[in-house]
């Protein structure tokens, strides 16, 4: 099926490192320049990855436009959700491929990646097989004021050629949630996953192929951003759409790229998300669901929380109770299954992260746990682990407070009232997610029109239906992605309108 596979990615080790190709028109190709992948559990060599030049990247957007001008296009929506559902069955039989996949690349332990990464590929092309084919358009009868009569109907349409660039923070999840509605929809797609995380990509190119795509409809180049296969990608004529998932600076110069051609984009960027927590919560649900919007994947999801606003009378014993979580919470190999901690992507992330931990207590920060590097006395310490960390007592408007850490790292501030709460709460040029703990009901509605935030959880975090708008307001995003709102992106509408006389 595939030779990807290896035993010993779910360590996080390598005893020969794989090539990783291109995959353009239906082929795997190599290019002369290639990258080493480096796994950030022990360092060790994983993959060579062939670099796309501006040819490659040129020949998978001509692909692409082929494919869309050929049988895809006109396929019926029934068709093409047959096809995505037969690429979810392929992806469920490369089950074991793609957690070996993941778990090389990003270090997250075996246990995360089989209930939450691995199968979100699968389900997401089912959801949007199912979505395309049971969303109707709009269609209206008009009455002219003579009388005569006209039926208006919309048409959707492929958007076109899209360009798919994504993270690497939840490779597999995030690149099938683009994918799935593109081609549900018709279109034909040029994806370039992190240069940190190839290889389950290279896994959805093969499932593709099993599946029956035609060659050309999905095309997948490796690299990375400016002046490598991102930018190339970007900057291409042939590129109707951008649909991009990454760091809110990033969106910007692809915004930037995308003028020129007048491209539609669709932007999933940054956060530095808030949750508040009430007295009248239920604390130990607090608590444990602050631990696990903080510190799941190594606080390297868009959606953790990095700030936590507690209301004065339980805040003494919910920071006590949150540091000392935090410090049980179980390093591991990633391949045990009570592994709960996975190191940060890189050494230039962990160096970055750790940068911010000093920078917290430069600020006044008293540090309630965590604060630096575990030791494993093994080959773990060559790895880019860092520790769970709790600050308290910085102001509103430190950089650590403020800026986008993208670690294991929260902040605990007490406030008095409601309002202060979500007036603190807002303080952010992001607005992607929050989390509240609240018994009231009333409250827990009105957190949701008070917090300008795309995303509002009431006693609970990462619940996710994917029928619901995705996206965030301010620096984290333009647009919204799931159900519906993902086909509007991936299609043109048509509206025809017939005199009926
Ligand atoms: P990043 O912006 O550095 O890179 C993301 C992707 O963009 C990579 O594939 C990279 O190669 C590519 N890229 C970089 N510069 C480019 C350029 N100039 N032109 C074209 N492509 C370019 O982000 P990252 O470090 O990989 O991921 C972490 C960030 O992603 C965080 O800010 C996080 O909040 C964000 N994120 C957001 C969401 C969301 O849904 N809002 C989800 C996950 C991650």
């Amino acid at each position: 099926m595939t030779t990807l596979w290896r035993p010993e990615l779910l360590s996080g080790e390598s005893s020969s490192p794989g090539l990783l190709r291109n995959f353009v028109d239906g082929g795997f190709v190599e290019t002369g320049t290639t990258f080493p992948k480096l796994g950030p559990v022990t360092g060790a060599h994983l993959f060579d990855v062939c670099e796309a030049d501006e040819a490659t990247v040129d020949a998978a957007v001509t692909a692409a436009r082929t494919a869309l001008n050929g049988p895809w296009g006109r396929m019926s929506e029934q068709e093409r959700a047959a096809v995505l559902r037969d690429v979810a069955d392929e992806l469920e039989r490369r089950f074991d491929d793609l957690v070996a996949a993941e778990v090389g690349d990003t270090g997250k332990s075996i246990s995360q990646a089989r209930t939450l990464d691995i199968p979100r590929g699968a389900a997401n092309f089912r959801a949007f097989a199912d979505f395309a084919t049971t969303t109707p358009t709009e269609s209206y009868t008009t009455v002219l004021p003579d009388g005569r009569r006209a039926l208006n109907y919309a048409v959707r349409k492929p958007a076109g050629v899209v360009a798919i660039i994504v993270p690497w923070n939840l490779p597999l999840l995030l690149l099938t949630w683009k994918v799935a509605p593109a081609l549900a929809c018709g279109n034909a797609v040029v994806v370039k996953p992190s240069e940190e995380t190839p290889a389950s990509a290279t896994v959805l190119a093969e499932a593709m192929a099993a599946a029956g795509v035609p060659p050309g409809v999905f095309n997948l180049v490796h690299g990375f951003g400016p002046a490598s296969a991102g930018e190339f990608l970007t900057r291409h004529d042939g590129v109707d759409a951008i649909t991009f998932t990454g760091e809110s600076a990033t969106g910007t110069a692809i915004a930037k790229a995308a003028a020129d051609g007048v491209k539609a984009v669709s932007f999933e960027l940054g956060g530095k998300n808030a949750g508040v927590v009430f007295a009248d919560a239920n604390l130990d649900a607090a608590i444990e669901g602050s631990v696990r919007s903080t510190f799941t994947n190594g606080g390297q999801v868009c959606l953790c929380t990095e700030r936590l606003y507690v209301e004065r009378p339980v805040y003494e014993e919910f920071c006590e109770r949150l540091a000392l979580r935090a410090d049980a919470l179980t390093f591991g190999w990633p391949s045990e299954e009570s592994t709960v901690n996975m190191p940060l992507i890189s050494r230039q992330h962990r160096d970055k992260v750790l940068g911010y931990y000093d920078l917290a207590r430069t600020e006044g920060a008293t540090v309630l746990a965590g604060g630096g590097v575990p030791s494993f006395g093994d080959a773990r310490d060559n790895g880019c682990y860092v520790q769970p960390t709790v600050v308290t007592g910085l102001p509103p408007d430190a950089r650590t407070t403020t800026e986008e850490i993208f670690g294991p790292i929260c902040h605990v501030a007490p406030f008095d009232t409601e309002d202060e709460a979500f007036a603190q709460a807002n303080n952010s040029p992001y607005g992607l997610a929050a989390t509240v703990w609240t018994r009231d009901v009333g409250r827990a509605h009105r957190a949701g029109t008070a917090l300008d935030v795309g995303l509002v959880w009431v006693n609970t975090w990462f619940l996710r239906d994917l029928r619901t708008p995705f996206g965030g307001t301010k620096l984290s995003g333009l647009g919204r992605e799931g159900g519906t709102h993902s086909l509007d992106f991936y299609s043109e509408l048509t509206n025809v309108c017939v005199e009926l006389s």
